[in-house]
C-alpha cells in the first residue's frame, strides 16, 4: 500500500491557499485605501484552491466541474493574482490582456471537451497559459519588488513554477501515446500534479507574506510621519535627535534648531476656511522642504508650528538658513491663494549638554521674541549668544 494517496495530498494542499486566503482578505482590511491588489490575491487564492479541489475530486464530481469549471478557475485565480500583484504595486493593471488569455483558456477548454475531446490539447492550452500568467508575474516581482524581501522569493517561486507548467505544455505536446489518467501512480502526470499543489501553497503563504510586510512597513512610515504634510512629525524628530546627539557628540559639535510659526495662522482659517488653512500648511512644508539643506530634518512640531533640526550648524549658519525661510515663504504665491508669513527661533547647544526639550525651549524664547517684535522675522536665543 502507498505511504500516502495521491488525491489526498493534492485535496490537503489545496485547501491550505483557500485558508491563506481568509487571512489575506482579513488582512486586506487592515490596509490603507491607497494600497490595493490584496483582495484580488485573496479572491485569486481561493477561486485556485476550488479549482484544485474539484480537479483532485475527478470522477467522483460530474465532469464539466472537474474538468470545466476547475481548469477555468484555476486560470481565472492566476490571473486574478497577477492583477492583484500589478496594483499592489502601482503597476498600471492589464487587465485586458489577461482577460483575452482567460477566454482564450476557458472557451479552448470547453471546446477541447465539449466539441473536439482531446486530454492532449486541453493541457497544452492550459498549461501554456498558466506559463505565460506564472512568467509574467514572476518577472513583474523581480522587477518591483526590491524594497519588499518577501516580494524576490515569490518572483523567483513563480518563475519556477512557470518553467514546469511549460514544461508541462512540451510534454504533452510532444506525447506520441495518449495522456494517462490524472491520478495514476507514477506517471509524469503526477509529478506535475504534486509540484502545482505545492507551488501553489507557497506562492499563497508568500504573498501573506508581502502584505503583511507592506503593513509593517507602511505602519511604520505613518508613525513617523504627519499625515497632512508629509513631514517627520515630533516623534520622528525626537529619534533623529538621539542619533545626531551621539554622532556629534563623538566630533565634539553643536546641534542647532529652529522653531517656526505661522504668523497669524487663525486669520487664515477664519478669512478663508479651515480647508484653505490647511492647504497654507501643504505649502509650507513644500517650500520649506526646498530651502533647508539634505543633512537637516524638517518636522512639523504641532499645529502650524514647524521645528528644523541642523545637525553640525553653527549658530550664525542656522540663523542665515532661518532668514532664508523665512523670506521664502515671504514671496508672494498663486496657490494655496493666500500670501502669508512666518517668524522664527534660533537655538544652538553643544551637543554634549543638548536635549531637544531644552533646545525646543530655546528656540521658543527666540520665536516668542520674533512674534512680539513684529513677525516675519528671525531671533536667536539670548543664551546662544552665551554659549
Ligand atoms: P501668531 O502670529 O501669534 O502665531 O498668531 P496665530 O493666529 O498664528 O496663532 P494662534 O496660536 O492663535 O493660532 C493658531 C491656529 O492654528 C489655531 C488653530 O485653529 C490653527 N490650526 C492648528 N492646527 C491646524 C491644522 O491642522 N489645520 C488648520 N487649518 N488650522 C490649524
Ligand atoms: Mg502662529
Ligand atoms: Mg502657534
Amino acid at each position: 500500500m502507498p505511504l500516502f494517496d495521491l488525491r489526498t495530498v493534492i485535496l490537503m494542499s489545496s485547501v491550505m491557499p483557500g485558508l491563506m486566503a481568509i487571512a489575506l482578505f482579513s488582512l486586506a482590511r487592515s490596509f490603507p485605501q491607497n494600497i490595493r491588489g490584496v483582495r484580488h490575491w485573496a479572491f485569486g487564492a481561493l477561486v485556485v484552491s476550488v479549482s484544485a479541489i474539484l480537479l483532485a475530486l475527478r470522477g467522483s464530481v460530474p465532469d464539466w466541474l472537474s474538468i470545466l469549471v476547475a481548469n477555468c478557475g484555476i486560470l481565472f485565480g492566476t490571473g486574478l493574482a497577477l492583477v492583484g500583484s500589478q496594483l499592489f504595486f502601482g503597476r498600471r493593471p492589464r487587465g485586458r490582456f489577461v482577460a483575452m488569455l482567460l477566454t482564450i483558456g476557458a472557451a479552448g477548454t470547453a471546446w477541447l471537451w465539449l466539441v473536439h475531446e482531446s486530454v492532449a490539447g486541453r493541457t497544452i492550452l492550459i498549461t501554456g497559459v498558466l506559463t505565460v500568467l506564472y512568467g509574467m508575474h514572476g518577472i513583474l516581482l523581480l522587477r518591483v519588488g526590491r524594497p519588499n524581501r518577501p516580494a524576490l522569493s515569490v518572483g523567483v517561486l513563480l518563475l519556477a513554477e512557470s518553467l514546469v507548467a511549460g514544461a508541462r505544455c512540451i510534454t504533452a505536446a510532444l506525447a506520441t501515446e495518449r495522456l494517462p489518467d490524472l491520478f495514476d501512480p507514477g506517471s509524469i502526470q503526477t509529478f506535475y500534479l504534486t509540484a502545482g499543489a505545492a507551488f501553489s501553497l507557497l506562492v499563497t503563504v508568500g504573498l501573506l507574506l508581502i502584505a503583511t510586510e507592506r503593513l509593517r512597513t507602511e505602519l511604520e512610515r505613518q508613525s513617523y510621519c504627519d499625515p497632512l504634510t508629509g513631514l517627520l512629525n515630533r516623534r520622528a524628530l525626537a529619534l533623529a535627535f538621539e542619533d545626531e546627539q551621539e554622532r556629534a557628540k563623538r566630533n565634539g559639535g553643536v546641534l542647532s534648531m529652529l522653531l517656526i510659526d505661522l504668523d497669524h495662522f487663525k486669520r487664515v482659517n477664519d478669512e478663508h476656511g479651515h480647508d484653505a488653512g490647511d492647504r497654507v500648511l501643504i505649502d509650507f512644508a513644500q517650500r520649506a522642504s526646498e530651502v533647508v539643506p539634505q543633512s537637516a530634518y524638517l518636522a512639523r512640531w504641532g499645529g502650524e508650528e514647524f521645528a528644523v533640526l541642523l545637525p553640525s550648524l553653527s549658530l550664525q549658519s542656522a540663523y542665515q538658513l532661518a532668514g532664508a525661510i523665512c523670506a521664502r515663504i515671504a514671496e508672494p504665491v498663486r496657490r494655496p491663494g493666500v500670501s502669508y508669513t512666518c517668524s522664527a527661533g534660533v537655538a544652538c547647544l553643544a551637543a554634549a549638554e543638548a536635549t531637544i526639550e531644552q533646545l525646543a525651549r530655546d528656540a521658543d524664547n527666540a520665536l516668542y521674541r520674533a512674534k512680539h517684535m513684529g513677525r516675519n522675522r528671525v531671533e536667536i536665543c539670548d543664551r546662544a549668544f552665551a554659549a
